[in-house]
């Protein structure tokens, strides 16, 4: 897969790329993921990236130019061109698997007051939010998604089925677990999980996921 990020800000994207799966997953070969400074597609003197909105009000908006010029040198006839915006789609373990399909995935990261919005009408596919609040910039958020997708690349974990039974991928929240020692402080691991019964640590696992997503996340189960 490849992937290619649009931001004003890229060395946010410095350390999630250079630690642990992510690093691994590059190193590999299993993606490729470039990151642009959208300075780099201006062509005046001061790298302008932003302007004034039309009929006033507070804040700056990034200009159209810049965006475009980007995404047009970059774009190839199966990309998906996704933006970064607090009023799009919430980005769930559903869509991180469907970005995970895509061969190449370009990510407009905003900033300021956000984006011009003929770069929503002309260019973009899909609009993500990762959560209803606002953040300075879209280069964290875009960070998240990343990872959230790459992780889902096959043989990027450690085992073809690493992230099956994560929360959401089975719709529901994955239950309690526990590693050694088998009593720590006082508090010991269930009987079951010392079992050696495959079958009951399944059944025993099953019922934990849908009492915790009972608990925590009831929404989950309408
Ligand atoms: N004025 C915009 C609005 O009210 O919708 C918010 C702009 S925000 C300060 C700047 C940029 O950060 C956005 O263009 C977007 O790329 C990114 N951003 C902020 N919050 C986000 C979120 N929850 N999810 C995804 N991107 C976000």
């Amino acid at each position: 897969m490849d992937i290619d990020v649009l931001t004003l800000f890229p060395r946010i994207f410095e350390g999630p790329l250079e630690e642990s799966i992510l690093k691994r997953a590059q190193e590999s070969g299993r993606v490729q993921v470039r990151v642009h400074n959208l300075r780099d597609y201006t062509h005046d003197k001061h790298r302008v990236v932003d302007d004034r909105p039309y009929g006033g009000g507070p804040g700056m908006l990034m200009k159209p130019e810049p965006i475009f010029e980007a995404v047009e040198k970059l774009q190839r006839n199966d990309s998906c061109v996704v933006l970064m915006t607090p009023q799009g789609a919430p980005f769930t373990q559903a869509r991180a698997q469907a970005f995970a399909k895509k061969p190449h995935v370009i990510i407009i990261c905003g900033h300021y007051e956000g984006v011009d919005e003929r770069v929503r009408q002309a260019l973009v596919h899909e609009e993500v939010s990762i959560g209803d609040y606002v953040l300075t910039n879209g280069a964290l958020a875009a960070a998240v998604v990343v990872d959230a997708v790459v992780r889902l690349l096959p043989g990027v974990l450690g085992h073809e089925d690493g992230a099956a039974d994560d929360s959401f991928a089975t719709g529901l929240l994955e239950g309690p677990q526990y590693t050694r020692p088998p009593e720590f402080r006082g508090m010991r691991v269930p009987e079951v999980l010392l079992s050696g019964d495959h079958g009951a640590v399944a059944r025993w696992r099953a019922e934990q996921a849908e009492s915790r997503t009972k608990q925590r996340r009831p929404d989950l189960l309408k």
